[in-house]
This record gives C-alpha cells, structure tokens and sequence, in this order.
C-alpha cells in the first residue's frame, strides 16, 4: 500500500479506505475473558470467532482469568489458536469467595427464595461470586494493572461482522468510557434493593453524580424508581480507570457493604450500567451499531445498511435484538 494512516483520524466509517493493517498505534488494551478450565471448548470457540473478525488484523493481547489454576488443556488448547500474546492469570481467593462477614444463614434464605421463584442462577453461591468478581475486582487483578482498556469476551459468543476498525481507539479519540452492543431489562428479584441502596449512596456523596448524566435511560420517573434497563455486560468495552476512580470505587464499596450480592444476587451488568449512567456524561457511554454479536439467546446485527455490506455481516437483521420487546433501545434512543 505505500502509505502508512494515523490511527487517530480513521473512524468506522473509514474501514474501505484504510485497511487498519496500515494502522501506526494500538490502544493500551487487553481482551479477557474469565472462564472456568471445564468452558476450554467454548472459550477456543469465542476465540476463533474474535481472532477471524477483528484481532488476527490488531493483534491486542489476550488475558484469561480463573479462580483456579488453568490446566495445561486449557492453556495448550486456547494459545494453539491465537497468533499473539496470550497471559493467564489466577484470581486472588479474597478476590473471588463470599467473604465471612456475610451472614450465611441469611444468604441461605436468599437463595432459597430465588430458587423458589424459578430465577435463574438463583441457588448459586458461584455465580454471586462471579457477578461480585466482575462488579468491583477484576481490574485490580496484577495483571491488568498495565492496561486501560479491556475487550470483556466470554465463552462462546458469535462476532457477526468483520471489525476494521480499533474500536478502543475510537473510544479513545471520542472520550469514551463504556460500549455496549445489546441492552435489556434485568429480572427485578435479582436486585430488589439495589435502588434503594444507590439513591442512599447518591444522597450522601451527590459530587460524583456528573451533569450530564444518564439518568433518564435507568429510570421513568426521574429517579424515583429503577426501570430495570442496563448494558448486557457479557460484551463490555471499557475504560478500567473509571472502575478504578474515586467514584465506582467508593460506590462499589458501598453496595458491597450492603452485603445484596449475596442475600440478593446483584449482577455486575446493573451495578456497571448505574455507575456509569450516573457518574459519567451520556455521551461517554457508546452504542456500537457496527458489532455483530450474539450471547445466547440474543443477537445484535448492525442496522445501518453500510455497516452491515462493508462488515460482510453473517448475521439475520430481522432477529436483531435492538427492538425487542425485552430491549431497552426505546430508554437508550430517547436520552440521545
Ligand atoms: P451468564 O452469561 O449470565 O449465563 O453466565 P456465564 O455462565 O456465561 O458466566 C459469565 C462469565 O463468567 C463467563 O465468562 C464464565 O466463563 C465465567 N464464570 C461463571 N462462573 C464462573 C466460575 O465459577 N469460575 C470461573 N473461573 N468463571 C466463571
Ligand atoms: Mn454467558
């Protein structure tokens, strides 16, 4: 090609033009993905898929958590198709576990309850560990220390399109925070508290509430209540400084206290959306049209016409989740 294009001027919209092998700069970002050693199957699934569409062009490195330690399958079967860096990582044990200061005998009657109203997940003390990991503990992991952005990816996800564009870049150069691609409404047994428990957090610490905030995407009444809409944080691309800054860290801190990701069963989606619907700018929340992706049972395909041609889209725009009835595009589309 002869020529060499500053990553800082190419968009979405440029992918034709500048084919990014042209690139000159990659962000300070890592794709990771947290997996267990018995998920190595769908995990090399999701790895393919993200290699084949975006990273064999960008080559950002990947990083794999477990709270115990991949076994050699895992690690020889994920590097085998991966051309780049690759890191795996052991989560700290006070990182991961229900910590002794949660009274067992309530969290028991908190799951008992879940698994009576038929909640997904309800019964699972491993799940509420996870969600805990993912809300406030991952980024402080070592080995995410030396990076900004992370690409969350999990075991077997689809990416429907070809990404020629670095979308950490975009984020950077637009002064993004948060990407999603599906938003929805979470099950309201799983958070019967967190509402109540955010707007005392907000009451005693308003400075972090940011003036332009989201808050009409999270409630219909001004705040009053929770419309139960949030990111889908199975796809997350974001900046891990935000989660590390004083605001995310003493809210998180707060929920924590409460003890809800154990008598309840707090997901990091709704603890992640709140925060930064709150205490960043809308505008530094961004809505990637562009990135086909699927977590079962729910797809998004891109619904611009050139975005779905120029990405060479596999996926079907009729299943799109953006305007399903469960979405939560209608709270999303009215706050722009
Ligand atoms: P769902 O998407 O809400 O149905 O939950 P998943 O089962 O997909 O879990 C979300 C993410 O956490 C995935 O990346 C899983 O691999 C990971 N995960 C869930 N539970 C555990 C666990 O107990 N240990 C580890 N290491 N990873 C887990
Ligand atoms: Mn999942």
């Amino acid at each position: 090609w002869g020529q060499t294009v500053n990553a800082d001027t190419v968009g979405p919209n440029d992918a034709l033009k500048y084919p990014d092998s042209l690139l000159t700069r990659r962000a300070n970002a890592c794709l990771l993905m947290l997996a267990r050693n018995s998920d190595v199957n769908d995990a090399v699934k999701s790895v393919r898929r993200l290699e084949d569409r975006f990273n064999r062009k960008f080559g950002y490195p990947w990083v794999f958590l477990n709270e115990e330690p991949f076994s050699d399958e895992f690690k020889m079967r994920v590097s085998n198709v991966i051309s780049g860096e690759v890191i795996f990582g052991q989560v700290p044990q006070e990182h991961w576990h229900q910590p002794d200061w949660i009274d067992e005998e309530k969290a028991k009657a908190g799951r008992d309850k879940l698994v009576q109203d038929h909640v997904i997940y309800g019964g699972s003390v491993s799940y509420r560990n996870m969600c805990r990991f993912n809300s406030g503990f991952f980024y402080r992991h070592p080995i995410l220390q030396q990076f900004k952005w992370y690409w969350r990816v999990e075991p077997d996800v689809h990416f429907h399109c070809d990404i020629d564009f670095d979308p950490f870049l975009y984020m950077e150069r637009h002064n993004k925070t948060y990407a999603f691609t599906i938003t929805m409404y979470e099950y309201h047994a799983t958070i019967p508290t967190l509402w109540d428990t955010v707007k005392d957090f907000v009451k005693e610490n308003p400075q972090y509430v940011a003036q332009d905030n989201a808050l009409g995407y999270l409630s219909d009444d001004g705040g009053k209540s929770y419309n139960l809409c949030h990111f889908w944080s199975n796809f997350e691309i974001a900046d891990m400084d935000f989660w590390r800054g004083e605001a995310y860290t003493k809210f998180f801190d707060y929920l924590d206290r409460t003890g809800g990701f154990y008598y309840e069963r707090w997901g990091d989606a709704p603890v992640h959306s709140i925060a930064v619907a709150l205490f960043q700018n809308k505008d530094q929340i961004h809505f990637f049209d562009e990135i086909g992706y699927e977590h079962n049972p729910y797809v998004h395909c891109p619904s611009g016409q050139a975005a779905y041609t120029q990405g060479k889209c596999a996926c079907d725009r009729q299943r799109s989740f953006d305007y399903d009835g469960y979405s939560c595009m209608r709270q999303w589309d009215r706050i722009q």
